[in-house]
């Protein structure tokens, strides 16, 4: 049986009575305005409501409207908007926008998609969140909840959140317009979550389709639970940028995640231009290896627990100098974390990234001799044609030549198990997308970034995942949950 939309939301909207309401609603009941329910809106974006709610607190004691917003300059703005993501642009559209509601319209918010859209900083979503909450005219503010849970439950069949808004208006009935938003975002967040969803505690389990949950598990069996609770939760993500990636929420993405290890590459920064906030995430101990050119390369780890040894490097200087390889050694396994070469468009670094993943590959074999190992990271190359969605097109690109598909498969043949397809056989499971052509909303992605085990600790893999709902960067996260020994 399928989905009911009516009945489905109101399980959804009993199952959420009580939870705390977004802030954006909330700012619309207690003020009724406008203004203030516009300026929260450009405020929240990618943002936490706590976090949100702190600016426009801060802000709405200097500007109650706009008339006391044209007196900040942008430099004031974001000295009182700065914990939200992106307040360096946010600023900027306030600052702008004074000028313009004076000018076109008369000091006033207006009230018209059109109208709103030719603001600064006002997109589809927020246009629709601030007439719904504003104005109360019908609108369908669409977010990734509302996108994601409405293909899930398969209500609607689309790509990107501008054509589930344009399905929605057309198929979802009026009365439900204003409201799912808020109850989406909602049940987003608490229950049918972007990364492993709660399917055993949902209300809706009966008749959800689940369509594209991976995956999907109902409540865990004793010996389940028992697993999962010596578990220890890995992650591997390259960031392309640490400083960009936390710019776009990466802070408040770990804590929500809270994995027990994380292992980023490409951080692009030494340790000192980093934020406080990221520099020590707060409960974990953190290393860095950052290559001596600036802006490049360059691994990081964070870990909950105090590892007992931490190593540097491969004991090279042509690849510790592009902090390459950073290890940690725990009681009961080591964890390395590797940013491969890229080979070069033009290949001029194929010899080079050979040298390095024979390096690699003597040095963790040599670790094996003693215990678990883990290796994570971005390999830079996608082994199989079915971990790329054009093999034909790409045979003999950076990525997917002979020479590094044949080093994959020596390290394969030498017993390290590439963790995630020992449980996912199937195809279309990727970690990079090109920012070009729309690719990740395709799916034209490749398969390059891993977990690999040592074979002798085949059975300490508890599960393993593509967190690829994780956006900020060209790559998503991946995972490895591993048994404690
Ligand atoms: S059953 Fe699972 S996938 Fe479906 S709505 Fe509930 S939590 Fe989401």
């Amino acid at each position: 049986m399928g989905i009911e939309i009516g009945p489905a939301l109101s399980r959804i909207r009993e199952a959420v009575a009580g939870q705390a309401v977004p802030v954006v609603d909330l700012i619309a009941v207690q003020t009724k305005d406008p203004f203030k329910i516009l300026v929260a809106t450009i405020l929240s974006a990618r943002t936490r409501d706590e976090v949100t709610a702190r600016a426009a607190e801060s802000l709405f004691t200097r500007a109650n409207n706009v008339g006391d917003l044209a007196r900040l300059d942008q430099e004031n703005l974001e000295k009182l908007i700065r914990p939200v993501g992106f307040f360096r642009n946010k600023a900027r559209y306030l600052s702008q926008l004074p000028a313009i509601l004076f000018e076109r319209f008369d000091g006033k918010i207006p009230r018209t998609m059109d109208e709103l859209l030719s603001l600064p900083g006002v997109g589809r979503k927020t246009a629709n969140l601030v007439l719904a909450q504003a104005f109360q005219i019908p609108a369908i503010c669409v977010d990734t909840h509302v996108h994601r849970i409405m293909n899930i439950w398969g209500y609607v069949e689309t790509t990107s959140p501008e054509a589930t808004e344009q399905a929605l208006r057309k198929k979802l009935p009026h009365e439900h317009w204003i409201e799912i938003n808020s109850l989406l975002v909602a049940f987003g967040q608490s229950i049918c979550r972007p990364v492993g969803p709660h399917c055993d505690a949902c209300v809706l389990a009966p008749d959800c389709p689940r369509i594209g949950v991976v995956p999907r598990k109902g409540r865990p069996t004793a010996v389940e639970a028992r697993g999962r609770q010596k578990g220890l939760r890995l992650v591997s993500w390259n960031v392309n940028g640490l400083r960009a990636v936390t710019k776009k929420g990466f802070v408040d993405w770990a804590r929500e995640l809270a994995p027990d290890v994380l292992a980023l590459q490409e951080i692009k920064a030494l340790p000192e231009q980093l934020p406080v906030e990221v520099l020590e995430l707060q409960g974990y101990h953190a290393y860095f290896h950052s290559a001596e050119r600036k802006g490049y390369s360059g691994v990081a780890i964070y870990s909950r627990q105090e590892p007992r040894r931490v190593i540097t490097g491969l004991a090279d200087d042509r690849f510790d100098s592009e902090g390459r390889v950073l290890t940690l050694e725990f009681a009961d396994f080591f964890l390395v974390n590797a940013y491969f070469p890229n080979a070069r468009h033009d290949l001029t670094r194929l010899d080079l990234k050979g040298d390095f993943n024979r390096c690699f590959h003597d040095f963790v074999d040599r670790l094996a001799r003693e215990k678990t190992v883990v290796t994570c990271g971005d390999f830079n190359v996608a082994h199989q044609p079915i971990d790329l969605a054009n093999p034909e097109s790409n045979t003999g690109n950076p990525g997917f030549t002979p020479a590094e598909r044949a080093w994959m498969d020596d390290y394969v043949a030498g017993g390290w198990i590439d963790t995630f397809r020992s449980r996912n056989p199937g195809p279309d499971f990727y970690t990079w997308w090109s920012y070009r052509s729309r690719a990740r909303e395709r799916n034209i992605g490749w398969r390059i970034d891993y977990f690999f085990i040592d074979p002798a600790s085949v059975d300490r893999i508890v599960d393993a995942a593509i967190l690829n709902d994780v956006m900020g960067s060209d790559h998503c996260p991946v995972m490895l949950e591993l048994k404690v020994s």
